[in-house]
């Protein structure tokens, strides 16, 4: 009666299956400044293309990310030149 590939296991994979994608959009959101929550939802309706989306859409200043001072293009935190303008981000902080 409790084969191994039963309805619950496939209900298990199914879930899984679902839940991996959302997870993973969620963080690649909350990376690039963006709502984890939101994305959770994305991710959990369009499994794979919701991933893929989170990975195409531009970054927001906020988590790993912050506006260029100098030509205001998201880049990220730990960048010591901008990669739009190529200004030095670090001689602007220490004035
Ligand atoms: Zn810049």
């Amino acid at each position: 009666m409790f084969g191994i590939g039963g309805p619950e296991l496939k209900a298990l994979f199914a879930l899984l299956l679902y839940f991996i994608p959302a997870i993973w959009s969620s963080k690649v959101a909350k990376a690039k400044g963006r709502s984890g929550f939101v994305w959770f939802f994305i991710g959990l309706l369009f499994c794979p293309l919701g991933v893929i989306a989170v990975y195409l859409v531009p970054a927001k200043a906020g988590g790993d990310y912050i506006d260029c001072p100098y030509c205001a293009e998201t880049i990220k935190k730990q960048a010591i030149v901008c990669k739009h303008c190529h200004r030095n981000l670090v001689d602007a902080s220490q004035d």
